[in-house]
C-alpha cells in the first residue's frame, strides 16, 4: 500500500514537475553527460526532476535562481547517483549559491585547545546534514575548467553517509573496504609526493588537502576527464567504477 502512494505520488511529480524539453535539451550537452544513451538520459531526467522536487535552492546576496541554475545543478547532481539511488540524497534539502566566491567564517578548536578564527574565499562547501554551498560563477566556470564543483559538493556529501568525510562512502556488498583503503592510500600518498615535489599533476593539486579531497577531485574527474583518470589512476578507476556503478571512460571511447 505505502509504495504504491509512494509510487504515484513519484509519477504525478514526474508528469506535473517535468524539466520542460527546451531546457532539457540545451542542457544535456555538458561534458559530465558525454556518452550517455537515450534510456540513460530518460533516468538523469527524472531523478533531476525528483531532487529539484526535493530540494530548496536559494540564492544569497540576492542572486536570482533561474530555471537554467536550477536545471544544470540538479543535473549535475544526479549524474552521480545515477545507478545509485536518490537515498544518498535524503538527509539534507538546502542548496544554497552566491554569485562568486563566498567568505568562509568559522572557528575550531585544535588538539591543544587552541581556538583558531578561519576567513577564506571559498567556492563550494558541504555541511555535515547541512546545506550545500556552491559558487554560480564556479559552476558555469566549470565548462571551460573540466571542474566540476556541484560534482565536487556531492561527492563530499557522499563520503560524509560513512562515517564523516573521510574519503570512503559507503560501499555496495560487492566491493571490499580493505582493497578500497589499499588503493586510495597508495594513491594518495604517491599523489602528495608529487604535489610536494612542485611536479605537474593530473588533477587539481588541491586534492592533496585531505583524503576527502582526493575522493572528491577524483570524483569530479571521473565524470569530466574519465580517460585521464582511467589512464594515470587505473586502480582508483576501478574503485570508483565499481562504486559509481559506471564506466564512464568507455561511454568517452
Ligand atoms: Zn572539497
Amino acid at each position: 500500500m505505502i509504495w504504491s502512494v509512494k509510487n504515484w505520488h513519484k509519477n504525478h511529480i514526474l508528469e506535473q514537475e517535468k524539466i520542460p524539453d527546451a531546457l532539457w535539451s540545451k542542457l544535456i550537452h555538458m561534458r559530465c553527460l558525454k556518452g550517455l544513451n537515450q534510456e540513460e538520459l530518460t533516468r538523469l531526467r527524472e531523478y533531476a526532476t525528483l531532487f529539484l522536487h526535493g530540494k530548496q535552492i536559494y540564492g544569497a546576496h540576492a542572486l536570482e535562481i533561474t530555471p537554467v541554475m536550477r536545471v544544470t545543478i540538479a543535473i549535475q547532481a544526479c549524474i552521480l547517483i545515477l545507478n545509485l539511488s536518490l537515498e544518498y540524497y535524503e538527509n539534507w534539502i538546502e542548496v544554497i549559491v552566491y554569485p562568486g566566491d563566498f567568505l568562509l567564517d568559522y572557528e575550531f578548536t585544535d588538539h591543544f585547545g587552541i581556538v583558531h578564527h578561519v576567513r577564506n574565499a571559498a567556492v563550494g562547501e558541504a555541511w555535515l546534514s547541512g546545506p550545500v554551498i556552491l559558487s554560480w560563477q564556479e559552476v558555469e566556470n566549470g565548462e571551460h575548467t573540466g571542474h566540476n564543483v556541484v560534482i565536487h559538493e556531492l561527492a563530499h556529501k557522499i563520503d560524509m553517509l560513512h562515517e564523516g568525510a573521510n574519503g570512503c562512502p559507503p560501499l555496495h556488498t560487492n566491493m571490499s573496504a580493505r582493497t578500497w583503503h589499499r588503493v586510495f592510500s597508495t594513491a594518495y600518498e604517491n599523489f602528495c609526493r608529487q604535489v610536494e615535489q612542485l611536479q605537474d599533476t593530473v588533477i587539481d593539486p588541491y586534492a592533496a588537502e585531505n583524503p576527502a579531497e582526493f575522493f572528491a577531485v577524483l570524483s569530479e574527474a571521473f565524470f569530466e576527464s574519465p580517460l585521464e583518470i582511467e589512464t594515470h589512476f587505473p586502480a582508483v578507476y576501478e574503485q570508483l567504477a565499481l562504486f559509481y556503478r559506471q564506466d564512464t571512460a568507455a561511454r568517452w571511447r
